[in-house]
């Protein structure tokens, strides 16, 4: 299948007073209409960055960047192309009730339509979070607030999704439950999404494929098509199988060098 993001060599630093910090080293990545990929990789190498190159924020110093064949320039601009963002904070503003804050986007956009706003109340509905929608941010579990950015997120339809270590905020069970919950919803609308995570069991639990980067200056060091016979809706069922253990043993190779980590 035609890959429908490609980036092409990338290379990147930042600079500043102090000198020059390399970031990037001939990344080559390619993904595929409806495919959810995994970017794992340590702190600091480079994984953020990576993605404000996909998000048109960082203008790459060496490389070329295509999403459904048009570079970052045209594709920001575009209005159907929508990429969808999601950090690791839910910046929902606090003086804004629940629904006020998921449909911010659709303001920002001029996309406010009875269409759309239908849309947005069917996700609350979905996710759990329909009788929330007049609370503020702050009546709100972290899990359900991270669902609110998620809808934030999709209302605007976006065409690519991509996600900066959204769960690291949440404690370990929350973060396997609401983790579990969002790549379901991606798979089910068939979104394709970049899910950038420094948690190597969380990216083999979730995602069709996990790319490892190396150490900064980040390269690719393995690519990984991941595959379960039973259904992923179980997240510590998933944990459990006998597949999850070879392919994190192999990518943990890769991921430590082999050297032990004490
Ligand atoms: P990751 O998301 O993998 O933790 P980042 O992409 O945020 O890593 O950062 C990669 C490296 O670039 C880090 O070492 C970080 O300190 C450095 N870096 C990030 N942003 C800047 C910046 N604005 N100026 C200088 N260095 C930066
Ligand atoms: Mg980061």
């Amino acid at each position: 299948m035609q890959p429908i993001l490609s980036l092409q060599d990338i290379s990147y630093s930042y600079h500043n007073l102090k000198g020059e910090t390399p970031a990037l080293t001939h990344i080559n990545l390619q993904v595929s209409e409806g495919e959810f990929v995994a970017v794992a990789g340590p702190s600091g190498c480079g994984k953020s960055t990576l993605l404000s190159i996909v998000a048109g924020l960082l203008i790459p110093e060496q490389g070329k960047v295509l999403y459904r064949g048009l570079s970052p320039s045209d594709y920001c601009q575009d209005t159907v192309l929508k990429i969808g963002y999601m950090l690791q904070k839910d910046h929902l503003f606090e003086w804004r009730t629940i629904y006020q804050n998921v449909i911010l986007g659709l303001e920002l956009n001029h996309m406010v339509t009875k269409e759309n706003t239908d849309y947005v109340l069917k996700l609350l509905e979905d996710y759990g979070l329909y009788a929330f929608k007049g609370s503020k941010p702050s009546e709100l579990s972290g899990g359900m607030r991270q669902r609110a950015a998620l809808i934030r997120t999709m209302a605007v339809h976006p065409d690519l999704l991509l996600l900066d270590e959204p769960f690291s905020a949440l404690d370990f069970q929350t973060r396997l439950a609401v983790s579990a919950d969002i790549a379901s919803i991606i798979r089910k609308t068939q979104k394709t999404a970049i899910l950038i995570t420094h948690d190597l069991s969380e990216a083999i639990t979730l995602a069709d494929r996990v790319v490892v980067l190396s150490k900064r200056p980040a390269c690719v060091k393995c690519e990984m098509p991941i595959h379960y016979d039973i259904s992923r809706e179980d997240p510590l069922a998933v944990r459990s199988t006998k597949e999850y253990q070879d392919y994190f043993n192999q990518l943990w190779e890769v991921l430590t060098d082999g050297e032990p980590i004490l």
